[in-house]
């Protein structure tokens, strides 16, 4: 049975370890593309453009909003972030997986435009784990950190919103049970849609082929 790709987005708290966490996915396993996003925030040490974001100006993110180039954006604390859309496109229609690694209210807006989008919410194992990786990162001034502190408790309330939750404690296992859900996905009968309607016709013209 061919399997068509599909659209997976995965959430979490700043500083949950999504970004680990998907360069792991990808190791692992070759069937999965990642989604490059456009932001206006400011590159932080060791990102390069074109590899963690494209890095735009306000100006160029708002012509590309004009375009009708991204699937979805959203402002996150003060800044721009959207999907482009062509690359989600093409990599569906090559069958891949597409991983969409983005906040809550992008999130919701992809599951209206594609509500067979799956959607996965990383979350740490305890908050004070949270805090500490965040602070840990040293990427951050305190008052960042405590925006996206205050920003992780809003996003709390809309977990229930998500598919599965998945807990980043080990990085190996985590990575391993997101796969799994990932791959269990494309077995719900609503993503299989053509296929159970071919089988019913194929069972339909056997029964009548016996009369
Ligand atoms: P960061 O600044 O830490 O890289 O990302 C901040 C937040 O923006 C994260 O929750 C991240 O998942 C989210 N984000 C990254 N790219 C996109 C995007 O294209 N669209 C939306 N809606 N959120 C994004």
């Amino acid at each position: 049975m061919k399997h068509k790709g599909i659209l997976v987005v995965v959430s979490g708290f700043s500083g949950a370890g999504k970004g680990t966490l998907m360069k792991k996915l990808l190791q692992e396993y070759d069937r999965y593309a990642l989604s490059i996003s456009m932001t206006t925030r400011m590159p932080r040490e060791g990102e390069a453009d074109g590899r963690e974001y494209f890095f735009v100006s306000k100006e160029v993110f708002e012509e590309k909003i004009q375009a009708d180039g991204l699937v979805e954006y959203a402002c996150y604390c003060d800044n721009y972030y959207g999907t482009p859309k062509e690359y989600v496109e093409t990599q569906l229609a090559a069958g891949k997986d597409v991983i969409l690694e983005i906040e809550i209210q992008g999130a919701l807006k992809i599951k209206e435009k594609y509500p067979t989008a799956l959607l996965l919410f990383v979350m740490p194992p305890t908050a004070e784990e949270l805090q500490r990786r965040l602070v840990g990162r040293g990427t951050e001034t305190q008052d960042v950190i405590a925006k996206r502190l205050r920003r992780a408790g809003e996003e709390a309330k809309g977990i229930e919103k998500y598919d599965y939750i998945v807990i980043n404690d080990k990085l190996e296992e985590c990575a391993r049970e997101l796969h799994s859900m990932i791959q269990a996905a494309h077995h719900a009968p609503y993503r299989n849609e053509d296929f159970i309607e071919n089988m019913r016709q194929e069972l339909d013209v056997l029964v009548k082929g016996e009369k």
